[in-house]
């Protein structure tokens, strides 16, 4: 018989958080500590969502999505989880750009970007200033209309190497392109120009065993291996409960940390919404997806200091389609030293390149291992520039493409950053379609990422709690 993963679960909670990502666990760690009772379930085996990490033979453990993300994260943590979680938070202060039209390293923070743009690039003081105000200044308010590409044109006109500089990091961080509303760019953008790249020291499997003894010790009902089937709804529209492994568990509340897609269109239904916002839903686009060769090396042996990130490019300029292509001419490095994981030995190293689903889903299998084979000896070529013994030092080595994403975290098209700007305001409006059901996930490029999730999965939770304590 197969076993229980929801053996003693009780038969109605407060809330029922759908997906354990940042935000979903964010929200799940918030709402139990007001003294709600939470029931968190996740489909994976592992808690984190797209946070999370895997090991292999030879004591690697590699970290999927842990390359780099704002200072905010120091708050939000210390904030919303716990001091002992924001101490260990520490700055990347080694980023590195190596591309045709220029090489240089940086503490990616306003001072050394302003430097770099006024002496290397000769761009005036003023305009710089000008540039970091404003994009400092855009909120989700401002006019959506005008886009990255008019903002660069505005302050930095025929200078395709600053708008490489400004834009390459932005795009390997969340996809977004050129076409995409200058506000996601402005406060993406400015998040990490306030003190730089920050990552967890430990690994993201210290933080998320860190994160659930905090929900344990909150009282948050944990369980893993728990697909969500379906939201239930009633007749007036009002989230009921939910159908998980064949049983109904009821509730007064849902945040579904699941794809907003799949949240609508396979666990609510649209015949429970209205056509119009269904219609907006389904017109809702993805963000592109993403494939990484991990790397590990022999134990004890290692390289000397690359620097932390290095966005590595051959191609001419900045081009976003270029950096989707299977015939890939720019990726990031992501070089991890053994202080990553205080007490170990090991060096490892993660190639990120963005990928579209559509280059890699439907290839027929051999094509498919083949194309793996391919991206693993593109890198090893490539890295042998950095690491010219590479490939006498490595122990282990693997890749994974949108499909391995779309099959592990259940995104649609392995999507790994959510959505293009318009999800946002359909998962924000999901609760004046269906009463008490809620979304928290990356949507609208400023959600997503480890701070956005955790962002995002603070604001839902305070309106499911303002719900639950009026008692609607
Ligand atoms: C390769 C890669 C690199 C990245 N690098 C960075 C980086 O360096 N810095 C950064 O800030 N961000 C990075 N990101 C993005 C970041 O990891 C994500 O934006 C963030 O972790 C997403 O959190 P989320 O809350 O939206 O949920 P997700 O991580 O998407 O998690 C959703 C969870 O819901 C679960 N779920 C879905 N459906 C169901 C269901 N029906 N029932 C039960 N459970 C369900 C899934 O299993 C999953 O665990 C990267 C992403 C990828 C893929």
């Amino acid at each position: 018989m197969s076993k229980d993963f929801l053996k003693g679960a009780k038969e109605a909670y407060d809330v029922v958080v759908i997906g354990s990502g940042l935000a979903g666990l964010t929200s799940a760690n918030i709402l139990a500590r007001a003294g709600h009772s939470v029931l968190l379930l996740e489909h994976h085996y592992q808690l984190g969502g797209m946070a999370t990490w895997f090991k292999r033979k030879g004591g690697h453990i590699f970290d999927i999505s842990l390359h780099g993300f704002p200072a905010g994260m120091l708050k939000s943590c210390r904030k919303y989880w716990t001091q002992e979680i924001a101490d260990h938070i520490v700055q990347l202060k080694g980023i590195r750009f190596e591309n045709p039209q220029f090489s240089l390293r940086t503490t990616f923070d306003r001072d050394d970007f302003t430097r770099i743009i006024t002496t290397k690039f000769g761009i005036p003081m003023e305009t710089v200033s000008r540039f970091f105000d404003t994009a400092r200044s855009m909120n989700f308010f401002d006019d959506q209309r005008k886009t990255t590409r008019e903002l660069f044109e505005e302050f930095f006109p025929g200078r395709s190497d600053v708008v490489r500089l400004l834009m390459e990091p932005i795009t390997y961080a969340n996809g977004s392109t050129l076409d995409d509303p200058a506000i996601t760019y402005g406060i993406v953008f400015s998040n990490f120009m306030s003190k730089g790249v920050f990552t967890f020291k430990g690994g993201t499997d210290h933080l998320i065993s860190l994160m659930k003894a905090e929900m344990e010790k909150n009282g948050v009902d944990i369980r893993i291996r728990c697909a969500v089937d379906k939201i239930e709804v009633n007749a007036d529209r009002k989230v009921t409960g939910v159908v998980v492994n064949g049983r109904r568990i009821g509730c007064k509340a849902i945040v579904s940390n699941a794809n907003i897609k799949s949240t609508i269109f396979n666990l609510v239904g649209e015949e429970n919404l209205d056509k119009a916002y269904a219609e907006e839903a389904r017109a809702v686009r993805l963000n592109n997806s993403s494939c990484q060769v991990y790397m590990g090396l022999k134990p004890g042996e290692g390289f000397d200091d690359l620097g932390d990130l290095l966005f590595h490019s051959e191609h001419s300029g900045f081009d976003e389609q270029a950096m989707l292509s299977r015939n890939v001419s720019s990726r990031t490095f992501s070089f991890y030293y053994p202080e990553t994981r205080p007490g170990s030995n090991r060096w490892l190293i993660v190639s990120s390149t963005n990928a579209n689903f559509s280059d890699w889903a439907h290839l027929p299998e051999e094509e498919y291992q083949a194309s793996k084979k391919d991206l693993i000896e593109g890198t090893l070529n490539c890295l042998e520039r950095y690491i010219p013994d590479i490939r006498a030092k490595l122990d282990y080595i693997e890749a994974s493409t949108p499909r391995t994403f779309e099959f592990y975290t259940r995104h649609q098209q392995g999507a790994s950053f959510g959505t293009k700007f318009e999800g946002l305001k359909v998962s924000q409006e999901l609760p004046q379609q269906i009463g008490g059901l809620y979304h928290a996930g990356s949507v609208g490029i400023i959600m997503s990422g480890w701070l956005g999730a955790v962002n995002y999965g603070v604001i839902v939770s305070n309106e499911v709690d303002k719900r639950l304590v009026a008692g609607a």
